[in-house]
């Protein structure tokens, strides 16, 4: 993979901020977008802007064609077996809570159990617990080793026959573990419950293939991975998603209305009520031909040596604690003695460094990290060893100002 030229096309990346080139290690948090996402956006809404399965003009055509091949296109980039399982949402954080309000309230009942992890971000741990309050189930935490990675011994004594749901991410975004959901599926099964995958923070950064994960249903954010907001993917098993209930009522995802009882169209559209995300689907479709053209694997590659470098510049660093297992998805998350984050966030950014600090949606990981926050550089395919020699330069500073604050 050739950094240089990805670069190119990332406009935004070539600028300066408070007077120094940008230096953008928050891809975690959104990604930048390319070239070819931003022209597809553009094209739609230059040339074909129209609402989709509806008219049978040739605007309208067009718009379903893009927004139906989308589709088609995050069925191949997950390797789902059909297009009926890919329902689009507007990100991570709804297609969870579709699960959780659809499945979950339906089929959870008292005494079962809902099991997730203690490092899962809020979004994946709120609607599991709307749903044990409204049912009467126990939502259940996998123990974390000192680490932060999770032992296959404690998923097999953890998960029991009262498990209904078992919610996991493939990836923290706060750690970069990255978590064995293959593997914590096929126990998940064994004892008859369902696997939920919060793919948010590996989709945009490995190959995903859900029939090989073998999960029920897998969620990613299209922002995430060059995409624009407020675009997002829930993929599920036809079979769940056939005996699953819409949450969301109104137009488009209806077949017969009448006065009083009304019918749902065939899956996938039963769960997009109302006019979808059309442009954001498309902009998603043209994130996901990047991505395949630079390869999943080369940026798996590339961000795994960044993170190892990362890692091996930061620790250099005196007063540096760094959180999460050696072995680690492509973001490091931080804090240096006696110098609080968001400080550090604030130094950096005079330096044109963007990372984030705070608690990253995971306020449970916080506390069993024994913190009240963080500072987290996270990377992707458009960031070099040149920017992290950047940041480490700049985390210096960061020791300097603050050790001469303190004297
Ligand atoms: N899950 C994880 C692991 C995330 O990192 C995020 C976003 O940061 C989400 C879920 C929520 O994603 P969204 O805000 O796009 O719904």
């Amino acid at each position: 993979m050739d950094v240089i030229e990805v670069r190119k096309q990332f406009p935004i990346l070539d600028q300066n901020v408070n007077g120094k080139p940008l230096v953008y290690l928050d891809s975690a948090a959104t990604s930048q977008k390319p070239l070819k996402v931003i022209e597809a956006l553009d094209d739609y809404y230059r040339r074909y802007n129209s609402n989709v399965h509806r008219g049978v003009h040739t605007l309208g055509t067009l718009a379903t064609d893009g927004y139906e091949g989308a589709r088609e296109k995050v069925r191949s980039f997950v390797n789902a077996k059909s297009t009926e399982e890919i329902i689009f949402t507007r990100g991570t954080t709804t297609a969870i809570n579709l699960v959780a309000s659809s499945y979950g309230r339906s089929t959870v009942t008292e005494g079962d159990e809902i099991v997730i992890t203690p490092m899962e971000h809020h979004s994946n741990i709120i609607p599991w617990q709307q749903v044990a309050k409204v049912t009467g189930a126990t939502l259940k935490y996998l123990p974390l080793q000192a680490d932060g990675s999770i032992s296959l011994d404690d998923v097999e004594n953890t998960i029991t026959d009262k498990t209904k749901i078992v919610a996991v991410m493939q990836v923290s975004n706060v750690l970069g573990v990255i978590n064995p959901v293959k593997e914590i599926a096929a126990i998940a099964h064994k004892h008859g419950a369902i696997m939920v995958v919060d793919g948010a923070q590996s989709a945009p950064h490995m190959k995903i293939d859900v029939q090989d994960i073998d999960c029920d249903f897998f969620a990613f954010s299209g922002h995430k991975m060059g995409g624009p907001t407020g675009i997002g993917v829930l993929y599920g098993k036809k079979a769940l998603l056939n005996q699953m209930e819409p949450i969301e009522f109104g137009g488009e995802m209806i077949d017969f209305v009448g006065l009083q009882e009304s019918t749902w169209k065939e899956l996938p559209w039963k769960f997009e009520g109302g006019t979808p995300i059309i442009a954001g689907a498309i902009g998603l479709g043209a994130a996901i031909d990047f991505l395949e053209e630079v390869g999943l694997d080369a940026i798996a590659n590339h961000e795994h040596d960044l993170a190892q470098y990362a890692v091996e510049r930061m620790s250099e660093i005196e007063g540096m604690t760094i959180y999460g297992p050696k072995e680690r998805a492509g973001l490091v998350t931080f804090n240096i003695d006696d110098v609080h984050p968001h400080d550090v966030a604030t130094v950096l950014d005079a330096e044109g460094i963007a990372v984030r600090a705070g608690h990253h949606c995971a306020q449970p990981l916080m506390k069993w990290l024994e913190v009240s926050a963080t500072a987290r550089a996270s990377f992707y395919l458009y960031n070099t060893k040149d920017e992290i020699d950047v940041l480490v330069n700049g985390l210096i500073k960061t020791k300097e100002y603050f050790g001469d604050v303190f004297r």
